[in-house]
């Protein structure tokens, strides 16, 4: 009896961390937020037939004092449940605008957004701000939604999505093919982008299936006039299968991890090089 109640407070102590952690990370976050602590790491977005950067996606980036780098999968889902999740994606628009306004006039900038920025009633004047205050064009803009959002399937959040779309900036499907009813979606509003989920991409190889899963998704795109990314291209093999399927663009360790805008600009450069070079 006694080894059970000892079990119990076992598990009791472990639950107990874990609230402690997430209120520890939770405050942190505040003060990150408020004190220019997180900052949008960019991820090239490559073209698969010429091999040329069309954009890069901005990814939130915490350089914790103390823990070294935490990564979004760890405390996106905190600031998702304390409302953390509106400061910090503003303070994402706003920095990635900025940044990409900077960047040559045919690279395009895509930021993450998170469904609860739709419940709070100001999102479009956020974009909107964002845009005049760093004056790069609407174009230049993509925002990333998961199928999360569409779940509820609301008017006020079609409304929001066609409201930005009508502005100039370009809408994508992110992580496409992870939710259950993904192609309903796609009837209830018209994307500009589709990006297929890593998983797939990881699994082209080893699995028929993926490869037919690709390819249909490819030709969806096609059909639909939407571009379409493979997210996560990591080896020389899924590189080539993806150009084989003809999807259009690819992101992925295999072109580059997420950097410092710096970086960006100099990746930029290397590339013009580059190509004054081949041609
Ligand atoms: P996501 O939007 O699907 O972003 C792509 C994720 O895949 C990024 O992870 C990126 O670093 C990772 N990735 C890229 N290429 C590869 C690859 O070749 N292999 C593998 N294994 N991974 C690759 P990250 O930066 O950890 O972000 C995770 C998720 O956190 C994002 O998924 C997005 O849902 C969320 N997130 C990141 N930044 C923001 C943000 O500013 N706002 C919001 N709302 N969510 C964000
Ligand atoms: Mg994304
Ligand atoms: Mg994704
Ligand atoms: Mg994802």
């Amino acid at each position: 009896k006694s080894e059970f109640r000892g079990t119990f407070s076992f598990f009791e102590a472990e639950m107990d961390a874990r609230a402690q952690s997430r209120r520890k990370i939770e405050i942190d976050l505040r003060d990150a937020i408020q004190n220019e602590g997180l900052r949008p790491y960019y991820q090239p977005l490559v073209d698969l037939a010429s091999g040329r950067i069309t954009g890069f996606e901005a990814l939130v980036r915490w350089p914790h004092p103390e823990r070294g780098m935490i990564s979004p999968g760890e405390f996106i889902p905190v600031a998702e449940e304390t409302g953390l999740i509106n400061p910090l994606g503003a303070l994402m628009l706003h920095r990635a605008c900025m940044d990409a306004a900077q960047w040559p006039d045919d690279v395009r900038v895509a930021v993450n957004l998170s469904p609860l920025q739709f419940r709070t009633g100001n999102l479009l004047a956020l974009v909107t701000d964002a845009l005049r205050q760093s004056g790069l064009p609407a174009r230049r803009l993509e925002l990333e939604i998961t199928e999360t959002l569409l779940l509820e399937k609301s008017s006020q959040v079609l409304a929001t999505l066609h409201a930005l779309r009508a502005l100039g900036v370009r809408m994508s499907m992110d992580d496409f093919g992870t939710g259950y009813s993904s192609l309903s979606y796609l009837r209830s509003f018209p994307f500009d982008k589709i990006k297929i989920d890593q998983s797939f991409v990881r699994d082209l190889g080893a699995n028929p299936d993926a490869q037919a899963i690709v390819r249909s998704i490819v030709s969806l795109g096609i059909g639909l006039g939407v571009t379409i990314t493979a997210e996560g291209v990591e080896t020389e093999a899924e590189l080539s299968r993806l150009r084989a399927e003809g999807c259009h663009e690819g992101q992925g360790f295999l072109f580059s991890r997420a950097r410092p805008n710096p970086e960006v600009i100099s990746l930029l450069k290397a590339q013009r090089v580059a190509t004054a070079l081949v041609a």
